[in-house]
């Protein structure tokens, strides 16, 4: 673990909610300061929209799902968050913004980081015509042993 711990830490970003905001040009509404306090004053985590609007209620803090997704969007489009769609219609939210891929454990929907340099992609195939590749995300799906594996 403490080699995920070290990799989870080195965040590029200030861990200054209020800056992180300005420096991602979002003007930091009291909403967007509320949700980003959740989001980044813990260490490194992933969250769903679902989980992020329960610990919002928890707190107090006044705001409707649908204001949760968009703020997560806008703060994923401004490179604070990383969105990981696990399946169609289930997306992570990642505060890690760093280069890393994940275990995705399909008996728990538990997320977990790897490291970046873990992972070695052999060969890539050509990009479409007119586009070049940005990064490579990968999903290495598990499941609890002894489980039947999950059915889609
Ligand atoms: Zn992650």
């Amino acid at each position: 673990m403490s080699a995920y711990i070290s990799v989870m830490q080195s965040s590029r970003l200030s861990p200054d909610v209020l800056a992180r905001l300005r420096q991602a040009g979002l003007r930091p509404t009291r909403q967007r300061l509320a949700l980003a306090r959740l989001l980044f004053d813990a260490d490194n985590r992933h969250v769903t929209a679902e989980q992020l609007h329960g610990e919002a209620l928890a707190a107090s803090i006044r705001v409707s799902l649908a204001t949760v997704y968009n703020t997560l969007h806008q703060f994923t489009d401004a490179g604070l968050l990383r969105e990981v769609v696990v399946e169609p219609g289930r997306s992570y939210f990642d505060t890690n913004v760093d280069n890393h891929h994940h275990f995705f454990c399909e008996s728990s929907g538990r997320l977990q980081d790897i490291p970046g340099e873990l992972v070695m992609v052999g060969s890539l195939p050509q990009p479409p015509d007119g586009t070049a590749i940005r990064r490579v995300d990968v999903i290495i799906r598990v499941h609890r042993e002894g489980e039947p594996e999950a059915t889609a």
